[in-house]
C-alpha cells in the first residue's frame, strides 16, 4: 500500500539586498580599501579582529542583482587599514614547539632522539627499546636531547 506522498515545499528565503545587515557587492565592483581574507593573506596581513564590513557577492548573484547572496561561495570584506601584519612565532614560541616535539620523539630509556614521534603513550619506549634490538643510526640524532618532562606512562 503506497502512501501519498506529502509533496515537499521548498522553502525559498531571499532577502531583498537592502534588507542585508552588510552592504553588498558584486566582484568587479569592490570599492577601494576592501579586500577578502585571502587577498589579506596574499599581502601578509590578517583581519586582526576586526569584523567584516561587507559581503562579496558571487558570481551566481550577478544575474540577480535585487537578492542578497546567502551563497556558500560569497565571502566577506574587510578594510585593508584595519588590517594588521600577520602574527609570526616568536622565538619562545618555535623553542616552546621544538620542545614539544622533542618531548615526543625521544626515548625515555635510551634517550636518543628519533625523527619520527614515538608511540610512547602506548609503548613508552622507542622500538628498539621495546623489542630489543639495535636502531639503525639513521633514524635518530646523535647528540641525545635531555627531555625535562617525561610522558606518564
Ligand atoms: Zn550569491
Ligand atoms: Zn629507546
Amino acid at each position: 500500500m503506497a502512501r501519498p506522498r506529502k509533496r515537499r515545499r521548498v522553502e525559498v528565503r531571499r532577502v531583498p539586498r537592502s534588507d542585508g545587515h552588510l552592504p553588498e557587492y558584486d566582484r568587479s565592483a569592490v570599492p577601494e580599501g576592501l579586500a577578502t581574507r585571502r587577498q589579506l593573506r596574499e599581502m601578509g596581513l590578517s583581519p586582526g579582529g576586526h569584523d567584516p564590513v561587507a559581503v562579496l557577492r558571487c558570481k551566481l548573484c550577478a544575474t540577480r542583482p535585487q537578492w542578497s547572496c546567502g551563497h556558500p561561495t560569497r565571502g566577506f570584506l574587510f578594510r585593508v587599514d584595519l588590517a594588521r601584519p600577520k602574527r609570526t612565532p616568536t622565538l619562545a614560541q618555535e623553542w616552546a614547539l621544538d620542545r614539544a616535539m622533542a618531548a615526543r620523539s625521544t626515548c625515555p630509556r635510551c634517550r636518543r632522539r628519533y625523527h619520527f614521534c614515538l608511540p610512547l603513550r602506548t609503548q613508552g619506549v622507542c622500538d628498539p627499546c621495546d623489542k630489543g634490538y639495535e636502531p639503525s643510526p639513521d633514524t635518530y640524532t646523535h647528540s641525545p636531547v635531555p627531555v625535562d618532562h617525561r610522558l606518564a606512562a
